[in-house]
């Protein structure tokens, strides 16, 4: 029996997010500036090397893949990657195959994924109103991205939103999300800012809106009823007494929630991130590359997870983003 992969801190490795692709069909103003330079081909991962990679994973007892980008869904060929996936889901080694997606591709495959054994996706959506949605993508319209919604759901897939939120923006239509996702049957989770990527500290902190505080708004309406369960993910929930719907807040700067992170990230590059707010990173690429064997491979992920360090260093307390990264989010995959 292979042995499992147990960090420094006895943390099991059961949960990797994999990055497909850099590149987006939209330009989120938090997320991606609007004329971003992508990587070359050369540099990303083929869908072969994603599979080995994303395999070899499994063998060492993860069990949970979410896969995001960029948007995943633009990359070309991506349902070969998929339906690789899916094998690893009959044989029971994989438990869930997932996806992070700002929905724009949805109505397209949908059901390829469902017949992949994805059975449920998590779509990026921050506001309900199509002219601040075509503001803060830039490039996307919402009226695509409720089709999308209406065909995952229509091909049997669960679906849940994630906001994120943001100070000036869609502080307003709190309610109204809330409302649309209780009514629709959809989990909604929000996100708080995070200082990614290289837009400026003080556009940060402009729109960052502590998610104590959004909280706080929402018990005016509603009442919240804490909830201990987990997704294997850092979002704590509540329940609305009036709705019966979980409400989940991702809180990485102001809430610590290193100490049960089962998680590891991959970038599109075969980079290995232990952990989302540090730099440190291990080259999985190299090994895959040099040799067919993945006897290389193993290694080089077991010695990358030796490296999982206890938490992160973000901190936004002193109003400078101190500890910020300088890589964006969509290289590392949210
Ligand atoms: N394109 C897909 C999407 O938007 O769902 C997947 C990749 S995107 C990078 C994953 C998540 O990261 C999205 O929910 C997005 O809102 C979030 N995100 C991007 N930049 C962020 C930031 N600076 N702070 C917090 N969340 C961010
Ligand atoms: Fe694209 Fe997702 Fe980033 Fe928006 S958040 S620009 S949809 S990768």
């Amino acid at each position: 029996m292979t042995a499992p992969l147990i960090d420094p801190f006895a943390r099991a490795i059961s949960y990797l997010r994999v990055s497909v692709t850099d590149r987006c069909d939209f330009r989120c103003t938090y997320c991606m500036s609007e004329h971003m330079t992508f990587l070359p081909k050369a540099e990303l991962l083929t869908l072969e090397e994603l599979d080995r990679l994303c395999s070899a994973f499994i063998r060492l007892g993860v069990e949970k893949l979410r896969v995001t980008g960029g948007e995943p869904l633009v990359r070309r060929g991506i349902m070969t990657f998929f339906r690789a996936m899916s094998r690893h889901l009959q044989s029971g080694a994989l438990k869930e195959l997932t996806l992070t997606t700002n929905g724009s591709q949805l109505a397209k495959y949908a059901k390829e994924l469902a017949d992949c054994g994805v059975r449920r996706v998590n779509v990026s959506l921050d506001t309900l109103d199509p002219a601040k949605f075509a503001e803060v993508t830039r490039w996307g319209r919402l009226p695509q991205v409720m089709e999308g919604i209406r065909a995952a759901k229509a091909a049997g897939l669960k679906v849940k939103i994630n906001g994120v939120a943001l100070k000036g923006f869609n502080e307003d239509e709190l309610f109204r999300l809330a409302e649309w996702c209780a009514a629709e049957g959809q989990d909604l989770t929000f996100i708080e800012v995070m200082p990614m990527g290289d837009m400026g500290n003080d556009y940060r902190i402009d729109q960052y809106w502590p998610l104590k505080d959004l909280r706080e708004r929402l018990a005016e309406r509603f009442t919240l009823i804490d909830l201990t369960d987990r997704t294997g993910g850092p979002a704590r929930y509540v329940r609305l007494a009036e709705t019966g719907q979980r409400i989940g807040f991702i809180t990485p700067l102001t809430h610590n929630f290193c100490e049960s992170c089962n998680r590891v990230r991959l970038t599109c590059t075969g980079e290995l991130y232990m952990c989302l707010g540090q730099e440190d990173r291990a080259d999985l690429r190299k090994p895959l590359r040099t040799s067919t064997d993945d006897a290389q491979l193993e290694v080089a992920i077991r010695e990358a997870i030796t490296r999982k360090p206890k938490g992160h260093d973000f901190d936004y307390s002193r109003q400078t983003v101190a500890g910020q990264m300088p890589r964006h989010m969509s290289h590392t995959g949210g």
